[in-house]
């Protein structure tokens, strides 16, 4: 989509400039069939989105917030919603999760192979949900929900 609402809004060019090699490290590889494209919007939220159409948004206070490492995670776990929710397909075989009983860690566990395809390191997933838990703005039963996805990584051999 061109000329959205997110482009207006977008953050700080330095933000920018930091996702586009961490994005690229993860997309480039997967060969995907569709442009993905990663903008900032500016929040005081902790938040990730994707669309449908393939951009996938990350609030500026959760890029200011997070390691290259776990932004990586983030986009891996956007992807994951992409794929599993049939909007985006890869060129190279990989497999979207829909075993989970909820969206979001069937998203996780998505992202764990995109980590793993790779080559990056699956323990990210885990801290970058430890940083949003710990968000005081958060309701409880949204921590609730997040402390069980990272129980639920803990539990996959491969993701620590
Ligand atoms: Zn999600």
């Amino acid at each position: 989509m061109q000329g959205c609402a997110a482009r207006q809004t977008l953050e700080s060019p330095a933000l920018e400039t930091r996702l586009e090699p961490i994005a690229a490290r993860l997309i480039a590889p997967l060969r995907m069939e569709k442009v993905i494209s990663i903008q900032i919007f500016s929040s005081g939220e902790l938040a990730a989105y994707s669309r449908s159409d393939g951009h996938i948004l990350i609030s500026s206070t959760l890029v200011q917030k997070l390691t290259n490492e776990e932004l990586t995670a983030v986009i891996a776990h956007e992807l994951g919603h992409l794929i599993n929710n049939g909007n985006v397909h890869f060129v190279a075989a990989l497999a979207g999760s829909c075993a989970s009983d909820d969206e979001e860690s069937a998203a996780d566990q998505t992202a764990l192979q995109i980590l793993r395809a790779t080559q990056q390191r699956p323990t990210a997933l885990i801290t970058m949900l430890g940083k949003i838990a710990d968000d005081s703005a958060l309701s409880p039963q949204t921590r609730q929900r997040i402390a069980q996805r990272i129980t639920r990584l803990k539990s996959i051999p491969d993701a620590n």
